[in-house]
């Protein structure tokens, strides 16, 4: 393991957990825990005054998180502000407080030690939780109490002085210390531990800010701090002590995803275009009123797939007909005209069951709903038709997620035909695009039977990789991103968009693969011309759709059909991607 600061370019291989490039100076984030840890313990500690002086550290912690809060509120940086509310609920949480209160009373310890030790416990408490996302949140106690510990001695992260664009490397890194942060702006956040799906990551992401994790072989010191690094985000690497050469390319490539996420500034927005000129619709995955408002600012085609399930999730029961009818009109007329697509709720291992299981008491680990619902017919019937009684204030279509037979498929429009007829004389009802999500390899491989059934197809990638790859896609540790470029799912993807327009079945993908700037060109060089794509990231894919024409796409598809494996794949789009962006 390297010690020293590298005197030689150094490339250092991690898990890419948000894109994006970055040029600047390490920062070496303290490690505190580790500090606090290391101190003896001293006789005699007076318990009264320890206790006193975790109330006032508390009520600091507290004072910090309400002006950061504000802070952030008023700068728009509402989900970052969301948590930075969370942590000030934490701070008076009873688990947390009387459980430090309690054990200076019982071990006579500084309230330094033991509010580390406290942290160490929750660690272990949560590691020991099977559910990765809820695993992953360890990090918001850990953010709380790093920020009670800085007011017990040590400098604040104010005081820590961090200089604006430094990339951060730490073992790991907190919510709160990233929002924080976010505000002066970083360039970079390099961990060893992290999780794709952790808060971390979320806010990362919501900000731009690149991010890789899993970065092992050189042990940090603090005499790294201010030697020059790389962050590429989208390949998860690190680079220490860049040559000229790396460092030229590599502002370049910054440069050029800096332009993706600029939202044109005055110029006005357009639809997705290739280089020559061939359309390609750019849709919006949303799960809520408000992501489809962004829509409209963001110049997208429409919603190309509204997750209904987040409303059970949010509820934490099934809302009513009239409920749900309520939003989908709401979301209908936000849109403003552009086509919407819903989708019926789709529950599964890695989207709450808890929420949906007083509703099913058959329910059963493993099942997904489109079984579920089809079990349930009145729960089915009165989610069709809230969808039903929103047509008629704008363009709808209806999407069947996990069908995995076409019995299956044939059951829900039966399903929806029936809707249909119980509230034909409430109202005027207007024709409705109907779809299937192919997500199921058993499905993929009957696309063309699907002629006839179905106006539109929905290829879910995510968990056609997770059903065909054999992966979890909820867990970090074994769902790569690199999968994406597996041959085997990319002859599949080839299969489902001939078969489906040999039997004339329009098609839209809308699994995170849409989004990949590296992939995009082979996805338009094999016909597809529908992406329907997280709402922020639309200034990239239409930048990266604005650099290349259809036949640069198809020349990219032919030869990345011709490669054996994804590393050969991945290489070859990279190499494409740099050309293209490094030239501009
Ligand atoms: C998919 O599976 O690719 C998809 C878009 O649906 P979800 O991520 O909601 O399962
Ligand atoms: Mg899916």
């Amino acid at each position: 393991m390297t010690e020293q600061t590298p005197t030689e370019e150094m490339w250092l291989q991690g898990r890419a957990v948000v894109p994006g490039v970055a040029v600047g100076s390490l920062f070496l984030l303290p490690e505190r825990s580790l500090i606090f840890r290391e101190k003896t313990s001293e006789s005699n500690v007076s318990v009264e005054q320890e206790i006193r002086r975790f109330s006032l550290a508390i009520a600091e912690s507290q004072a910090e998180l309400r002006s950061l809060f504000e802070k952030l509120q008023n700068g728009g940086f509402c989900q970052e502000a969301d948590i930075v509310d969370m942590h000030l609920q934490m701070t008076v949480d009873p688990a947390l407080c009387k459980e430090v209160e309690h054990t200076i009373l019982q071990k006579k310890e500084r309230a330094e030690h033991v509010v580390a030790e406290v942290m160490e416990k929750f660690r272990l408490r949560f590691e020991k939780i099977p559910d990765v996302g809820i695993r992953q949140r360890f990090e918001d106690v850990e953010g709380v109490c790093f920020r009670i510990l800085s007011f017990l001695s040590t400098p604040s992260t104010e005081s820590l002085k961090i200089p604006p664009q430094a990339i951060l490397f730490a073992k790991t890194v907190t919510a709160s210390i990233v929002a924080e942060m976010s505000v002066n702006g970083i360039g970079a956040i390099v961990t060893t531990q992290g999780g794709a799906m952790s808060h971390t990551a979320i806010v990362a992401k919501a900000r731009g800010i690149p991010y890789v994790t899993d970065i092992h072989g050189v042990s940090f010191r603090d005499s790294f701090s201010g030697s020059p690094v790389i962050v590429d985000g989208l390949a998860g690497l690190v680079i220490l002590q860049p040559s000229a050469d790396t460092v030229r390319r590599y502002t370049a490539l910054r440069d050029a995803h800096d332009a993706y996420f600029r939202n044109n500034g005055d110029k006005p927005i357009v639809g997705g275009f290739t280089k020559d000129g061939s359309r390609v619709s750019v849709m919006a995955n949303v799960s809520g009123v408000n992501d489809v408002r962004q829509i409209v600012s963001l110049g997208l085609d429409g919603v190309g797939l509204y997750r209904t399930e987040y409303q059970v999730l949010e509820r934490r029961r099934f809302p009513t007909e009239h409920e749900q009818a309520d939003v989908y009109t709401e979301m209908v007329k936000a849109a403003e005209g552009r086509p919407i697509t819903i989708r019926v709720f789709d529950f599964g291992s890695d989207k709450g069951w808890e929420e949906v299981a007083s509703a099913f008491p058959a329910l059963k680990q493993g099942r997904r709903t489109i079984d579920l619902l089809l079990d349930n017919p009145s729960i089915f019937l009165s989610h069709l038709r809230a969808i039903i009684r929103a047509s008629v204030h704008g363009s709808l279509s209806v999407l069947f997620p996990m069908i995995s037979s076409i019995e299956e498929l044939d059951r829900c429009l039966q399903l929806f035909s029936e809707a249909q007829e119980q509230v034909r004389h409430e109202l005027p009802l207007k024709p409705m695009r109907v779809g299937a999500m192919v997500e199921l390899p058993a499905l993929a491989f009957r696309t063309s039977s699907l002629a006839g059934k179905v106006d539109f197809l929905s290829i879910g990638t995510n968990d056609l990789i997770q059903y065909s790859l054999a992966v979890d896609r909820s867990n970090s540790a074994s769902f790569d991103p690199r999968l994406s470029y597996h041959p085997g799912l990319l002859r599949l993807l080839r299969f489902i968009v001939q078969e489906s327009s040999d039997v004339r079945i329009p098609v839209c993908l809308c699994g995170e693969m849409a989004s990949d700037p590296l992939l995009i060109p082979f996805l338009v060089g094999l016909g597809i011309t529908e992406l329907s794509i997280a709402p922020r990231l639309s200034p990239m894919v239409k930048h990266v759709l604005r650099s290349f024409s259809t036949e640069d796409a198809q020349r990219i598809a032919r030869t990345v059909l011709s490669f054996t494996s994804a590393q050969e794949t991945y290489a070859y789009l990279r190499g494409q991607y740099c050309t293209i962006h490094c030239e501009e």
